[in-house]
């Protein structure tokens, strides 16, 4: 399968040509079909499955740039987490220039976010659920004309206690809401959650191979207090 098969439009071709997605990975080609109907979504997955761009190609394929409206909002459990998603994100705004995405999560400024929120809203907004929520309460962040919600990593949301902000977000939003959960597990504590707010979702457990290779290995290293460059040189010599 290629990811032409899916007919998006131009500019998403454009942005896959240009970040070399040759073709979808199983994820993606499992679900973004499903994401495309509009049907409620549980995506049992692991990150480097591929997730990130089974839910954005179809958000973006669904944005009206015409609207000056939000009409997509993603959240995940740490600001790290969240400004990944922005990054893949920023790929299909360099080739649209109408498109806006905004990254809104703790220990930015938000007295300035809120500012800019008032002269325009952007299509889709990703951020951590604390950082969101605060904007929507300010009334600077208008989210009841959006159409698609996703809560990324939710276990992690859980576990970092987050679920009560994620719920506040939900009650903002419309009734007719197509709603998508990834998490890599789905533990017993966030069934009540899905069960309030999914429509009869379609539960999709994906075992599949990483794209990123299994040979890699990961270091956690604290750089609290330290020059990240002088420590990478330490390491590497
Ligand atoms: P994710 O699970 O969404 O965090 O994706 C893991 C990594 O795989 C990221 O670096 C993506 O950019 C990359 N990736 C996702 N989909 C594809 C694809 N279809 N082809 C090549 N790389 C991909």
């Amino acid at each position: 399968m290629k990811f032409t098969d899916f007919n998006f439009k131009d500019y998403i071709n454009q942005t896959l040509e240009n970040i070399k997605f040759e073709k979808p990975t199983e994820v993606q080609e499992k679900l973004i079909p499903i994401v495309l109907s509009g049907r409620d979504l549980v995506g049992e997955s692991k990150t480097g499955s591929g997730k990130t761009h089974t839910f954005l190609l179809p958000i973006f394929q669904k944005i009206d740039t015409d609207l000056d409206e939000v009409q997509a909002v993603i959240t995940a459990p740490s600001r790290e987490l969240a400004t990944q998603i922005y990054k893949a994100a920023q790929e299909f705004t360099k080739v649209n220039d109408k498109l806006r995405v905004s990254n809104f999560v703790g220990g930015t400024d938000k007295a300035r976010q809120i500012k800019k929120l008032e002269s325009s809203q952007p299509h889709v907004v990703i951020g951590t659920p604390g950082r969101i929520h605060d904007l929507i309460k300010a009334n600077a962040l208008i989210v009841h004309t959006a159409n698609t919600f996703v809560v990324d990593e939710a276990d992690m949301t859980l576990d970092m206690g987050f679920l009560n902000e994620v719920e506040q977000i939900a009650s903002r939003l419309p009734e007719k809401l197509q709603f998508l959960v990834f998490s890599a597990t789905i533990p017993e504590k966030l069934r009540p959650f899905l069960r309030k707010y999914m429509e009869n979702p379609i539960i999709e457990e994906i075992k599949t191979k990483a794209v990123i290779s299994e040979d890699i290995e990961n270091w956690l290293i604290s750089t609290k207090g330290k020059d990240e460059n002088q420590m990478i040189y330490q390491m590497l010599t």
